[in-house]
């Protein structure tokens, strides 16, 4: 399998390049080639199988070459071992046709672990296979940190760096990066805000001898690898509700555009998927697109669910190019009145294409509030604000297709509003609340691209 760029002047690469390229050259975001499809017949023999072998079998058409299937069973099962459930993501029937697909059963009890964790074993083999070591540097405002030292801590060839605002992160959040005692993982509190954190990243990338000296690589959102893996649970629990045979439908609450992207890469190998239903706070860009036809940025809004609140959906940028037909340069165009503009106009037929498959509704902090108190009331289930907004826009959806909201958070990720809406305090999981009381490691450093880059070069064994 080869991937290529949405917007058309990058190198074309294999998977294990891909895998380790995170951002396309030429600023775009790699895509396979071709959408593999899986025959009915493979996807109805899931059925009772365990994730990490339907992982396998999901997965093995995007390596190509670079993984051989055994290597890859191997590579899975390890990935999905240290989950807190063993179906890894199972289903909660809710009433009627509604069930909650539970997502928070990794380490840090987010859904970006079920990626990460995948990412980081994938990673480490291919940098061990080619004699190299790289250093993993990221932002966070809260979630992907975690996930992301979680899965690469004590890892053989990458050191993992993650910067995040100092006093701006939640004390469940704050201690999952600084308990790990590995000596290849570095959480680093930055006097400054998120968007400082990821202006420092960007620039440590784009500056060409640094990256070298220490091999930089990412594991945000736009890796394909994080895309490719979410695609696996919507087979599972498709699976298990009678598909292929009856469709589904997906609510999805979305930030970046992922895990939703995910949902529709799995209906492009074959799984019937009925509705995509985006899931948004009241940071409503892709509801207001869906609407209107014009990506325009709005700011930022500070709420309850604050994994979605960003401005630009990066994985967007992925289903333009396929409603464009693979045209780069319809991309490109696009993406240069974002940055100059702000804002972007999606051509009629395009905008036909993607409506043909996805609705959008935003659900504001009251409604979110109401829905994770009735809920708690009607059915004595904690939602965390997350996927309560998803729940809110899947009652959004007619019809009688049975309806999974994808649950991105277990509810003691976000204490403070799970009590303010129901009055319960929701308790972590033993392991993970044993975990935390670990010592904690803070290391601070000024918000300054020269003392960063000094301090990483020195702790990173790539330099060393
Ligand atoms: C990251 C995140 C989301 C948004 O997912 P995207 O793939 O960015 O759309 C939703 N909920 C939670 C809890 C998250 O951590």
């Amino acid at each position: 399998m080869e991937y290529i760029s949405t917007r058309g002047a990058a190198p074309v690469l294999d998977f294990e390049d891909t895998l380790l390229a995170g951002l396309a050259r030429d600023g775009g975001l790699y895509v396979p080639q071709n959408w593999p499809s899986l025959p009915t017949e493979q996807i109805k023999a899931f059925a009772g199988q365990s994730y990490a072998d339907i992982a396998t079998q999901v997965i093995k058409p995007f390596t190509g070459d670079c993984v051989s299937e055994a290597e890859l069973s191997e590579i899975t099962h390890r990935a999905y071992g240290g989950f807190n459930h063993p179906q890894i993501a199972p289903l909660h029937h809710l009433h009627d046709q509604h069930y909650l697909l539970e997502l928070f059963h990794g380490p840090t009890l987010a859904f970006k672990d079920i990626a990460m964790q995948l990412l980081a074993v994938l990673m480490d083999r291919a940098l061990a296979r080619r004699n190299q070591r790289a250093t993993i540097v990221g932002a966070t405002s809260g979630d992907t940190g975690g996930a992301a030292i979680e899965a690469f801590r004590g890892a053989d060839a990458a050191d993992i760096f993650i910067l995040y605002p100092k006093g701006r992160v939640s004390d469940v959040q704050r201690k999952q990066m600084t308990t790990p005692d590995e000596p290849n993982v570095h959480a680093i509190a930055i006097d400054g805000t998120f968007d400082d954190c990821q202006a420092l990243v960007k620039d440590m990338f784009n500056h060409a001898a640094f990256r070298d000296r220490v091999n930089l690589a990412g594991v945000n959102s736009i890796n394909w690898v994080r895309v490719m893996a979410q695609t696996v649970y919507y087979f599972t629990s498709a699976v298990a509700l009678g598909g292929p045979e009856t469709k589904i439908s997906f609510s999805v609450p979305t930030g970046n555009f992922g895990d939703i992207f995910a949902g529709y890469v799995a209906k492009q190998m074959g799984l019937p998927i009925d509705r995509l239903m985006i899931a948004t706070n009241v940071n409503d860009i892709l509801a207001r697109t869906l609407a209107t036809g014009a990506y325009t940025m709005g700011d930022v809004v500070a709420t309850s669910s604050p994994s979605m609140d960003i401005q630009i959906s990066s994985n967007f940028e992925r289903l333009l190019f396929d409603a464009a037909d693979r045209d780069p340069a319809v991309v490109s165009t696009y993406m240069a009145a974002l940055k100059s503009d702000h804002s972007f106009i999606i051509a009629p037929d395009q905008l036909h294409k993607i409506r043909a498959l996805f609705d959008a509704h935003r659900v504001d902090q009251a409604h979110t509030s109401d829905l994770m108190q009735q809920v708690f009331a009607r059915y004595a289930y904690l939602l965390d604000p997350h996927t309560a907004v998803g729940y809110g826009a899947a009652q959004a959806l007619n019809g009688d297709t049975p309806v999974v909201t994808l649950a991105t958070a277990h509810p003691a990720k976000f204490p403070d509003a799970v009590v303010k809406a129901t009055g319960i305090y929701p308790e972590p999981p033993a392991l993970v609340a044993e975990a935390l009381k670990r010592p904690e490691r803070e290391i601070a450093v000024a918000n300054d691209l020269t003392q960063l880059e000094e301090f990483i070069a020195a702790h990173s064994r790539v330099s060393a």
